[in-house]
């Protein structure tokens, strides 16, 4: 359970009022010392939460992704999210919405940063090409 800091401040408030009653300056000191100290680890504390926060969120991301990853499939050197949106594709002719776009991933970016990162679809001289938005990886896909 989290101690609310304005509680810790507020007790620390009253130590330090009552070592200050007593004049005693060694016993001030002290207090003044271990202020300064429970600042510190209010502080650090806060960091460690907000490292945490952002640990578990970049965990729940990888665990997401590798989720996708199992059933990752290759055609025509790009990756394809599993076997079904694969014979999708093949199925689609010339025809590739952003549906099945936005689960064909460039190659490029999965093998250097691990990242899954969706093609954009067109069509060029050659026929229906893809591309990749993040490193310019470009491929004719269906030849026309
Ligand atoms: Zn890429």
């Amino acid at each position: 359970m989290k101690l609310p800091y304005t509680e810790v401040k507020s007790a620390i408030g009253a130590l330090t009022k009552a070592i200050n009653k007593s004049k005693n300056l060694e016993l001030s000191t002290a207090a003044l010392d271990l202020q300064s100290i429970i600042s510190q680890l209010i502080s650090e504390n806060d960091d460690l939460e907000h490292e945490n926060k952002r640990l578990k969120d970049q965990l729940a991301d990888a665990q997401k992704s590798q989720l996708d990853r199992s059933n990752l499939v290759k055609y025509k050197g790009i990756w394809i999210v599993n076997e079904q949106t694969r014979s999708e594709v093949k199925a689609a002719g010339n025809q590739i919405n952003d549906d099945l776009l936005a689960k064909m991933y460039c190659p490029v970016c999965l093998g250097k940063d691990s990242r899954l990162v969706s093609l954009s679809g067109g069509y060029s001289q050659y026929g229906y090409a893809v591309e990749c938005p993040v490193c310019k990886f470009y491929t004719v896909l269906k030849r026309t």
